[in-house]
């Protein structure tokens, strides 16, 4: 094992399984990206996962674009595209909430897990991988993302049962600290 490994994590919290790692490198069916609005990329996992799914999931954006979603993708929606050259079926498209000290915004962060795992249920998918969506660019506090994500997950599950595993993929050691600690009081 080399000394970044030995430095990642994982645990098993219930029914979820929390990776310390990054989520272009999942072996899943599908891959849930923190997306913006316009659906045509941007920074942070949304930059990983054009960069390395390649081509093709911009191309798929861009139809969507053209179609249904002339207006870009709505806070809370999903959508589903292929996944290029990822390992994963999939890449689900989600927009979470900026951040707002004044506005609860918790239960538009909610619908971004609940309509991503309905999407990828619809699909047909049994393994989904999330990141830690609104925690970056759009500065969510990481613990209160987590009790929302963790929260949320276990509730729509229950409304997936072809779902058969749901993996949040946290970049860094305190993302996964956050994550960890959220699902354990859930
Ligand atoms: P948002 O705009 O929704 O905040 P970001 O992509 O900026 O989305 O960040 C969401 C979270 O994803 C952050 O915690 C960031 O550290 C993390 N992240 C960035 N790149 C990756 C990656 N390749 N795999 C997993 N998580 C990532």
């Amino acid at each position: 094992m080399d000394r970044r490994s030995a430095r990642l994590k994982n645990a098993h919290v219930g029914h979820l399984e929390l990776v310390m790692g990054d989520i272009t490198e999942q072996d899943v069916d599908v891959v849930v990206n923190a997306a913006n609005s316009s659906l045509l990329g941007g920074g942070g996992v949304d930059g990983a996962i054009h960069r390395k799914g390649g081509p093709d999931i911009l191309a798929a954006c861009r139809a969507l674009r053209a179609g249904h979603y002339g207006r870009g993708l709505k806070t809370g929606q999903a959508v589903a595209t292929t996944a290029g050259r990822l390992a994963a079926r999939w890449v689900v498209h989600t927009v979470g909430p900026v951040w707002s000290a004044t506005h609860d915004r918790s239960e538009l962060l909610a619908d971004c897990y609940r309509n991503s795992l309905h999407v990828a249920a619809g699909l047909g998918a049994h393994t989904v991988a999330f990141p830690a969506i609104s925690t970056g660019i759009y500065r969510w506090p990481v613990e209160s993302a987590a009790t929302v994500a963790v929260a949320t997950i276990a509730e729509t599950r229950k409304q997936t049962p072809d779902i058969t595993s749901v993996r949040l993929v946290l970049f860094d050691k305190r993302a996964f600290d956050a994550y960890e600690v959220a699902a354990a009081g859930q």
